[in-house]
């Protein structure tokens, strides 16, 4: 299996460390609103990873974390805590706001039939095993007290500007003056933050004798030490990710630790609505419930985001939604022709391109052009096949795909006889019944077909 890697910033042959357990963390949603079809791109890509991983035999231990703590508004360290926005926006507390879209996204991530996580861990569940780490940093003499926070001394850490290829001294150059000259480094960033005289912060925690929280970027260290134990094999994130977060999510690990945190890391695109960033102001947030009540399912997101890739930018709009439903609609009635007397196959040859197609770095737009080519073959594809197909895709293309019911198909069969006596009438009405019920009648040269309708 080859993946890109973006620390050799190279396609590279994946190897897991142990097949039976390969160690994946993806960053999880901020759950202070309701995650829209942008932020629920990158759960949907991790999941093909996480099916491709399967097809080769191995079996993947995935950790996916809530920040329901400390991520701020700049995503640095300045700005309100995002959690405290959403609080105040709703009229709730802060915990009661992180339940609400904690559901709300794990809802969502249901609905697009992902595959669970070994364990899903919020960030308030791990301040305990949080102080571990920022007493194991401050001792290795990272650390320095600012009246803001602890901060972490990027120039002590000779790697830093490395995984993203930062330019520090641009970075210095172009620094603004921030809430404090205590801060060494632009770059330096919060461990763990203090609750100042006359401020305060629904989520705090008592360390050192003072009130405080931690910073964003410690849970991802913690919960990989205390879920998975560095190093694991692929860590998954947005692009967004790369120069703050997770370049600090390196520092603290292997600061701590002195172990590589990841052997692999992936990162994911951005989508684009309607040629736009999305954003509120421009009108064009859309969630998974907006597309539903367009007539769309979660599933023909899904197939939307698989027939591009991962790393590409991708722009959305409802009529390539529309172009991606059908298609999925094309893929399920070539499923259910298995049940109209047509000759199976297991399609060993495109099963096996499938297959190396998803192995080079997840090219699902590749496979599917395989299976475009099956699908029109003239012959109908084993429960073995489509077995195959949904557990490579999660497109649910047989298992949605209901049995029609008996008493459909016995109504098939009168229209077939109403048609054969050549009582078109009778045959007309029985037609549209049927259609009613959302299955289209064909006349092909092979006697009558049906299909779900678009
Ligand atoms: P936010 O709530 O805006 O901080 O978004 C949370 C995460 O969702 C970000 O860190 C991104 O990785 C991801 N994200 C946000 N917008 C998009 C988008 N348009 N396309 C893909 N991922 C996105
Ligand atoms: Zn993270």
């Amino acid at each position: 299996m080859k993946l890109y890697n973006t620390l050799s910033h190279k396609v590279e042959e994946f190897t897991p460390a142990n097949p039976n357990e390969v160690k994946i963390y993806t960053c999880g949603p901020t759950v202070y609103s309701f995650a829209h079809i942008g932020n629920l791109t990158a759960y949907t890509y991790w999941d093909l990873l996480i099916r491709v991983l399967r097809l080769n035999g191995w079996k993947e231990k995935r950790v996916l974390n809530i920040t329901d703590v400390g991520h701020l508004t700049s995503d640095a360290d300045d700005g309100e805590d995002k959690m405290e926005k959403g609080a105040r926006r709703e009229g709730k507390t802060v915990w009661e706001v992180a339940q609400m879209y904690m559901d709300d996204f794990m809802n969502n991530f249901h609905k697009l039939g992902l595959i669970d996580p070994y364990a899903v861990c919020r960030a308030t569940d791990f301040i305990e095993e949080d102080k571990k780490i920022v007493e194991a940093l401050d001792e290795a003499g990272y650390l320095y007290d600012t009246t803001d926070g602890l901060y972490f001394d990027t120039s002590k850490f000779p790697k830093y500007a490395e995984f993203a290829h930062l330019d520090l001294e641009n970075l210095r150059a172009g620094a603004r003056v921030e809430f404090s000259d205590e801060k060494r480094n632009p770059s330096d960033f919060a461990v763990w933050k203090w609750i100042r005289d006359g401020e305060d912060h629904a989520m705090k925690w008592e360390f050192r004798g003072r009130m405080g929280y931690p910073g964003w970027h410690l849970e991802c260290s913690t919960i990989i030490h205390e879920k998975l134990n560095e190093t694991i094999d692929i860590h998954c994130g947005g692009i967004d990710h790369i120069p703050v977060h997770h370049t600090n999510e390196i520092a603290q690990t292997e600061g701590a630790f002195g172990k590589k945190m990841a052997n692999f890391w992936l990162h994911n695109n951005f989508i684009t609505v309607e040629g736009q960033k999305i954003s509120k102001s421009l009108g064009n947030v859309y969630y998974l419930s907006d597309l539903e009540e367009r007539g769309f399912s979660p599933i023909d997101y899904k197939m939307w985001l698989y027939q591009g890739h991962y790393q590409a930018e991708r722009d959305f709009s409802f009529e390539q939604l529309g172009a991606a439903h059908a298609r999925l609609m094309n893929y399920r009635n070539f499923a259910v022709l298995r049940w109209q007397g047509v000759e199976t196959s297991d399609f060993a040859e495109a099963r096996a391109e499938i297959v190396e197609l998803l192995n080079s770095n997840l090219n699902s737009a590749g496979a599917f052009a395989a299976i475009d080519g099956v699908a029109k073959s003239g012959l109908a594809p084993s429960d073995d096949f489509l077995k195959f197909l949904d557990g490579a895709f999660g497109l649910e293309i047989a298992a949605t795909t209901p049995d029609i019911s008996d008493e459909l198909k016995a109504k098939i069969a009168e229209r077939v006889e109403a048609k054969a006596a050549k009582n078109y009438a009778e045959a007309d009405k029985l037609r549209d019944e049927i259609l009613d019920q959302g299955i289209e009648l064909l006349d092909s040269a092979n006697g009558v077909r049906w299909q779900y309708k678009g």
